[in-house]
């Protein structure tokens, strides 16, 4: 039973306001050494100055000046980019959970694993843009990474509790170096039969809306999601479920599941968080309320389980819990996901960031609902694929992406 030591990038997010509820939870278990924000000085500041970690950061160089009038101790400050890098780095920290909207977090992210830091993965886009990359130099250094998304959460406890902590192969196909046994440094012939990864998707505020109706959907609309309460731009993800796109691209990677083996149900519960099928037939879930204290708490604990004041599910009240297959034809993310997640190379990074853009400009009112998907389909399809390729050319192909559904969105709107 050891106290970690966590920094956390993207402190004052929905992410991070959970982590710093985990640590007042489990003071015996999580220290906060360091807190990471992008530009809420103030918000940085009233965190710090309750929690005192020895180390803040603020990636807005412009406020670093209202962070010292608000600070009421003397932690050391980083700024800018590299400072997020530097904190990420931070000698006195074990584990790194990653919770910055965007791309933003990839460097400081590959930098934590360098530095032999764990890593508690929050932001989908460190996996689903450079998955190979960062399963393949986290298993080079020994370190562990662990999932805060709830539905990859919920994937590895199944696979935990069906394996006690001893490490597990995939049927076929998945490549022994993205594989957790190896990054664990376990015996790989602990095999086991996993057959599916069911992800299940909430189906946003829109899951039972005609499609002749997508077209009229408001930013006002598609910001009300209906059992998880997180920043716009992943809401609006849950509403074209995109979201859920990202997630599969991601337990692939995570998992060293290939994509055909990846798939998704809606549940509009949120309670079962995610699923495994092994080879018998016999499914393993995991059920809590939605409230990401939970994976977080897992995460940082992990492999052991600990007592907290987190309520627990009153099945009585739960009453019942629905499933049913997604309306593919629908909603085009699911299999512009799978596309991008069976091709590879630079493909899944194209998708993330023109749906970036595509996302900015329907909140921007530029655009409407349906031509988020539009915009994306277009990009990936225009985009001449880079097969494994190294950082640069992902964040080359990320730019490109950009760009290009820049330049589709103003097509649109003109
Ligand atoms: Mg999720």
């Amino acid at each position: 039973m050891k106290r970690k030591r966590v920094v956390v990038l993207g402190a004052t997010g929905s992410i991070g306001e959970s982590a710093l509820k985990v640590a007042h939870d489990i003071p015996e278990r999580m220290e906060i050494v360091g807190l990471a924000a992008n530009r809420n000085a103030q918000k940085l500041a009233a965190q710090a100055n309750k929690v005192r970690p020895p180390a803040v950061c603020l990636v807005d160089e412009t406020k670093v000046g209202e962070l010292r009038a608000a600070l009421e101790y003397e932690p050391r400050i980083f700024s800018g980019e590299s400072g997020l890098v530097e904190i990420a780095c931070l000698a006195e920290a074990e584990m790194v959970l990653v919770a910055v909207v965007g791309t933003g977090g990839l460097q400081p992210a590959l930098a934590a694993i360098e530095a032999g830091k764990d890593l508690a993965v929050a932001s989908k886009e460190i996996l689903v843009m450079a998955g190979e990359i960062v399963m393949r130099e986290a298993g080079k250094k020994g370190v562990q990474i662990l999932p805060v998304d709830s539905e990859h959460n919920a994937i590895f406890q199944c696979l935990e509790g069906r394996f006690q902590g001893s490490g597990f192969r995939v049927q076929e196909g998945g490549s022994a170096e993205r594989n957790f046994s190896e990054i664990r440094n376990l015996k790989p012939e602990t095999c086991a039969d996993v057959r599916r990864l069911i992800l299940t998707a909430s189906g946003g505020p829109f899951r039972n809306t005609p499609a002749s109706e997508f077209e009229g959907i408001t930013v006002e609309q598609a910001l009300k999601h209906p059992t998880w309460n997180m920043g716009p731009k992943i809401t609006i993800d849950s509403a074209t479920l995109f979201n859920k796109g990202l997630e599969m691209i991601e337990a692939h990677w995570l998992f060293g599941v290939e994509m055909k083996r990846v798939e998704v149900v809606i549940h509009p519960q949120s309670i079962v968080h995610s699923m495994v099928e092994f080879s018998d037939g016999s499914v393993l879930a995991q059920l809590s309320h939605s409230d990401m204290c939970f994976p977080i708490q897992y995460a940082v604990t992990w492999p052991e389980r600990v007592a907290n004041s987190l309520p627990p599910l009153d099945f009585g009240r739960v009453r019942q819990l629905e499933f049913a297959t997604p309306r593919y034809e629908d909603f085009p993310a699911l299999n512009l996901a799978r596309r991008a997640g069976e091709i590879g190379g630079t493909l899944p990074a194209v998708l993330n960031a023109a749906n970036e853009i595509a996302v900015s400009a329907f909140l921007e009112r530029k655009i409407s609902f349906p031509r988020i998907w539009e915009t994306v389909s277009a990009v990936m399809d225009r985009h001449t694929n880079v097969a494994h390729p190294d950082l640069d050319a992902i964040l080359r192909a990320d730019l490109w992406a950009r760009d290009e559904a820049a330049g589709f969105v103003k097509s649109l709107h003109c």
